[in-house]
């Protein structure tokens, strides 16, 4: 059975005071969702600090990006071992919003996968369509070719254990969510396209969702049956709201 994984994406948002307040609001509620894991992914500059005040708690954490290269002249960029350095699990990689605004194409995000791996990271790949490829009826086109690049680079094996996100961008803080049948059909098509190379990858591989997941809706999002767990971004800022979610994780197994 895969146990299912709930993720706060924090994107550029926080500071010292509000990190410490979410942090301990999260792990007062936590022992409360034990059937689900958690984990948090605070911008670069706050992992310290979560990673001091997480210790000895549940809750996992881990990074939003990173870069490609070990070490040397890339101004601005984080490597791997850093985030190993301050005991990151997780991180992200292929966020639409590092696809749009910061030119990461497939390639890139694949390339960041296998980094993330090969430095024993768990990269959480998010794939998704925007909402004119839905409407041209290109969904599985899209989904496919962002995936199909992970896979080629390093082959399917890659993904074992490995945690994917689905999140159509259309969703993604706009307050609009794939309904669950919408999404579980893209979830299916994902588990699908990595069993056709490896299907015991597949049968363990975690498939979350996210897009405006919030308390209300996730009880009936988490019920299906491809959906391992949510990608969240607005309600990971609020503690209730992103404990809400976990809950509906934690019931959903
Ligand atoms: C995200 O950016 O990963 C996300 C799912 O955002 P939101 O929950 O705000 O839609």
């Amino acid at each position: 059975m895969r146990q299912p994984l709930v993720a706060g994406n924090w994107k550029m948002n926080g500071s010292v005071a509000s990190v410490r307040e979410l942090l301990a609001g999260i792990k007062a509620g936590v022992a409360g969702v034990p059937r689900c894991e958690v984990a948090v992914c605070p911008p670069f500059i706050y992992i310290p600090q979560a990673s001091a005040e997480l210790a000895g708690s549940p809750v996992f954490w881990g990074a939003q990006n990173l870069s490609t290269e070990a070490a040397g002249a890339f101004t601005g960029e984080i490597a791997a071992s850093m985030l190993l350095d301050f005991g990151c699990t997780y991180v992200i990689v292929g966020h639409s919003e590092r696809r749009t605004l910061y030119g990461e194409d497939d390639d890139v995000v694949a390339a960041k996968f296998a980094v993330a791996r090969a430095a024993g990271l768990k990269p959480i790949l998010c794939v998704g369509e925007t909402l004119g490829e839905r409407e041209q009826g290109i969904t599985e086109q899209v989904i496919a070719r962002q995936l199909d690049a992970v896979m080629a680079m390093q082959g399917a094996a890659v993904l074992a254990d490995g945690v994917i996100a689905y999140e159509p961008v259309w969703a993604i803080g706009t307050g609009k969510t794939a309904t669950p049948a919408q999404a579980q059909e893209v979830h299916a098509f994902i588990r699908g396209r990595v069993a056709s190379q490896a299907p015991e990858v597949a049968a363990g591989l975690r498939i979350l969702y996210g897009g405006s997941m919030k308390p209300g809706n996730a009880p009936e999002l988490m019920a299906q049956p491809d959906i391992d767990g949510g990608l969240i971004g607005g309600a990971s800022l609020v503690a209730s709201e992103f404990l809400g979610i976990c809950q509906a994780a934690h019931e959903s197994v």
